[in-house]
């Protein structure tokens, strides 16, 4: 086993080969069909990834202002950046535009009022998409769908109109395009095949070519496979965009911009983490870890299963409920899982924590934040790691 000796848990481990692999094969099957890339900083903006990324010529999108100015301090190009979210403030539009940044992705009539405003009186002229709510059941967790009436993501297509009127009667708008994002962790293709139908759709309906629109940005959702890390690390990119390359049915020259999140960095992270007790309690034996909700919200936030390994115990297996310290019920990794035979002191491996992990993590119950170790080569498993690799690369 890794001899994580001195290295204070729970901790962040990252496998920048495997990381390297992944950006590589995206971005070759995004070239295939000459699509442009963003990266949602909000899966993951630990420095040394973001500066991976921004190295494989892959530009940002962002959904808050300190997530701008994370993607700029980063090297993002403010050419290559996109700004989307529902409830952006006056003082985070007027740093996008006062960065000059590519697309302000507008989510509702009353925010394009504002952008209009706003750039009339800074004497600029704001690149802007109109997100839609397409209204397409991306059919993932509910609490990751975005792109249903019920949601509040987008402008719904009965004020789309209204806003295009606006965006030709301002001087202060330019119009790019309409911006799409149903949903994430999408792991088949009949909501991207829905998604395309709908845009072809409203393309056409909405004249958006007449408007000038020559920008369509998809969003992300592409799925990572959290049951199989290893069997499955890069997630299948080819098949992804060529969903795409053959359903989408636009007149004219379009550009076509993507936003993965998940799928970039999802594989690439592992939570690792030491267990403290190991409690007998009525019908179940709970493994209490020294991390928890606050380290990784993904499962107590939407019911997230991430694949637990233990790397020191090959006992023969035993079932257990996985938690964490914090002081709430909903602080549960994994319930009924089986581990091999689970002692104080082991330490667990939890997978797939690469993306919505570290970015998510809380200081609730005064936790300290946790690190976040990177290593250059690649590890298959984190039970592949060596002691070489993985030292000196410390940051
Ligand atoms: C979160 C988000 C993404 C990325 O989603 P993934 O499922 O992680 O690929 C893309 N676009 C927008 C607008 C988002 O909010």
């Amino acid at each position: 086993m890794q001899d994580y000796t001195g290295i204070e848990t729970p901790f962040y481990l990252y496998d920048m080969g495997l990381l390297e692999r992944t950006l590589s094969a995206a971005n070759e099957s995004a070239a295939a069909h000459g699509y442009h890339l963003h990266y949602a900083i909000k899966a993951n903006h630990e420095r040394e990834i973001l500066s991976r990324i921004n190295a494989h010529g892959i530009g940002a999108d962002c959904v808050s202002g300190g997530e701008l100015s994370t993607a700029l301090y980063a090297g993002f190009s403010p050419g290559t950046t996109v700004f989307a979210g529902v409830g952006k403030s006056d003082e985070e539009i007027v740093y996008a535009l006062e960065n000059n940044i590519y697309c302000l992705n507008c989510e509702s009539v009353e925010e394009l009022e504002v952008i209009a405003g706003l750039a009339r009186q800074m004497g600029k002229v704001a690149r802007v998409a109109l997100r839609v709510n397409p209204g397409v059941d991306a059919h993932t967790h509910h609490h990751i769908t975005t792109g249903l009436e019920e949601n509040k993501f987008g402008i719904q297509p009965a004020q789309l109109q209204k806003a295009l009127d606006i965006c030709a009667a301002s001087e202060s708008i330019r119009f790019m395009g309409l911006h799409f994002h149903i949903g994430s962790q999408i792991t088949g293709p009949g909501p991207f095949l829905a998604l395309c139908d709908r845009v072809n759709q409203l393309w056409r309906e909405f004249r958006i070519q007449e408007y000038g629109g020559r920008m369509l940005n998809l969003g992300g959702g592409l799925g990572i496979n959290y049951a199989d890390p290893d069997g499955d690390p890069v997630p299948d990119f080819e098949s992804f965009f060529a969903i795409f390359a053959q359903n989408l049915r636009l007149p004219g020259a379009v550009s076509v911009h993507f936003e993965l999140g998940r799928s970039l960095v999802g594989q690439c992270g592992t939570l690792i983490t030491k267990v403290l007790y190991v409690k007998e309690g009525v019908n179940k034996t709970f493994v209490i870890t020294d991390a928890g909700m606050t380290e990784l919200l993904r499962p107590a936030l939407y019911q997230a299963v991430h694949k637990i390994e233990n790397l020191a115990s090959k006992s023969p297996a035993r079932c257990y409920d996985v938690v964490g310290p914090a002081c709430e019920s909903t602080d549960v990794f994994a319930s009924q899982v089986s581990l091999p035979a689970t002692t104080r002191g082991d330490l667990l491996a939890i997978r797939s924590a690469g993306a919505y992990g570290q970015s998510m993590s809380l200081r609730y119950n005064q936790r300290r934040q946790a690190q976040a170790y990177f290593n250059r080569e690649e590890i298959t498993s984190p039970e592949n790691v060596s002691a070489e690799l993985f030292l000196p690369d410390f940051v």
